[in-house]
């Protein structure tokens, strides 16, 4: 899992003197939502550069659980992932181990009778959208996951739900974007101009098209964009295979994930293929500091423990944090952008950016190219925030 085992060799640490060449498009950012829209633009033959500033995907994309999950809060938020979830299975298919690939599905877990309510609900969406999954009662929960604490009062189980190893993902969209002709420099973007980049030895390159994938780092560069950072925390064990068989996640999880000021924590616990468990997740606002809160971490451990208490007798390994880019209605930002001439935005994909990398890059190639796409793009574009002051 060690981040520095992903360090980069050649070719993507070469920095190529034709980049600076003018491009159809730039892409700012090399973490997952970049590297899928350079994959997803090289691919309908536009000539791209990507401009990475640190690792390729070492931001929030290597900080991230790497589930991939349907979620269903809004109609919106159902249809981009659910649609990235079927990229993504097609993409993996290709080389399944490279993307360190599990199919675990996920279980959501009811604590309470108000929870199985939410687990109805939620089935009840999902299966009308065409979305498998299956309730589960106290009998068939403890079944298939022995570890969960007694009491609960059942689950939901979504089998389609799967994971990957963000890092080795993102490298493997940019490897196929660079076979594909696009070109990556390794430099910091310093200002977005009207279609072109000022970097950071002072140089200027030109497109047609900037599109903005920096992540929690996208602000810095436009500071009126509607993002706010949101911190989180993970910790992973030593390796135990078979603790668990499944993504578990309370279905808790959702108060968290929305709450728009505060410091939360919810049970989110990963099987990795390397049998080590994941252990999720925290959100904290206002603190862009990278730094490990002993506190959070505890509070972490002490929530995951209280499903899973087994937990306790694993040895921790290590824990880090990475910075959410968060936007106020909890959607991404994926299209054009008035604020400079030529520019796009992929980025603001919170807490499912891994998942929704793959749709967001084709229905950003979409409307470049002016071509229909398999949902529409209206409830992601970032002019939905004009008016309130943002936009130019
Ligand atoms: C704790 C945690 C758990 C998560 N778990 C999941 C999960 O299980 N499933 C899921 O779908 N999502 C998850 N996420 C969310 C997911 O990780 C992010 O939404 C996603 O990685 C965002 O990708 P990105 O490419 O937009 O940003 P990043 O990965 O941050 O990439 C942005 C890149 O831009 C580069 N950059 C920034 N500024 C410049 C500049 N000026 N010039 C050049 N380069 C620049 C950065 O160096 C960076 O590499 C999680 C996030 C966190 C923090």
């Amino acid at each position: 899992m060690s981040i520095s085992a992903h360090r980069d060799s050649s070719p993507m640490t070469a920095i190529n003197a034709k980049a600076k060449a003018d491009a159809d498009v730039i892409v700012i950012g090399a973490g997952i939502v970049g590297a899928a829209c350079a994959d997803a633009l090289s691919a309908r033959g536009l000539r791209v550069t990507i401009i990475e500033a640190q690792e390729i995907g070492g931001g929030a994309t290597a900080a991230g659980m790497g589930h991939l999950v349907v979620m269903d809060d809004n109609p919106a938020e159902l249809a981009l992932t659910a649609w990235s979830l079927q990229l993504w299975k097609a993409f993996v298919a290709e080389q399944p181990d490279r993307h360190e690939y599990s199919n675990c599905g996920t279980l959501w877990i009811a604590a309470d009778e108000e929870e199985l309510a939410a687990a109805r609900g939620k089935a009840h969406t999902l299966s009308t959208y065409g979305v498998a999954c299956t309730l589960l009662d106290p009998a068939a929960l403890y079944a298939r996951e022995p570890q969960l604490r007694p009491g609960l009062a059942g689950g939901l189980l979504v089998g389609g739900d799967t994971l990957v190893y963000p890092p080795k993902s993102t490298r493997i969209l940019l490897e196929r974007a660079l076979h594909q002709g696009a070109t990556l420099l390794r430099t910091s973007a310093s200002q977005i101009e009207d279609h072109g980049v000022l970097l950071a030895d002072g140089s200027r390159l030109r497109a047609t098209h900037i599109v903005l994938a920096a992540g929690s780092h996208s602000s810095e560069l436009l500071p009126d964009l509607p993002l706010q950072a949101k911190k989180g925390h993970l910790l992973i064990t030593d390796r135990y295979p078979g603790f668990i068989q499944h993504q578990l996640v309370e279905l808790g999880y959702i108060k968290s994930a929305h709450a728009a000021s505060g410091d939360s924590v919810a049970f989110n616990l990963q099987p990795r293929p390397t049998g080590q468990i994941l252990i999720g997740s925290s959100r904290q606002f206002d603190t862009v500091d990278p730094a490990v809160e002993p506190a959070m971490m505890a509070r972490m451990l002490r929530h995951a423990a209280s499903f899973t208490p087994g937990l306790r007798e694993l040895n921790i390994l290590r824990c880090w944090t990475g910075l959410r880019a968060a936007t106020p209605d909890g959607l991404p930002l994926i299209g054009p952008s008035h604020l400079r001439r030529g520019l796009w935005l992929a980025t603001g994909h919170e807490g499912l950016g891994i998942t929704t990398s793959l749709a967001t890059a084709r229905l950003l190639a979409a409307q470049m190219l002016n071509e229909s796409a398999a949902i529409s793009a209206t409830p992601y574009l970032p002019s939905r925030f004009e008016g309130a002051g943002q936009h130019a």
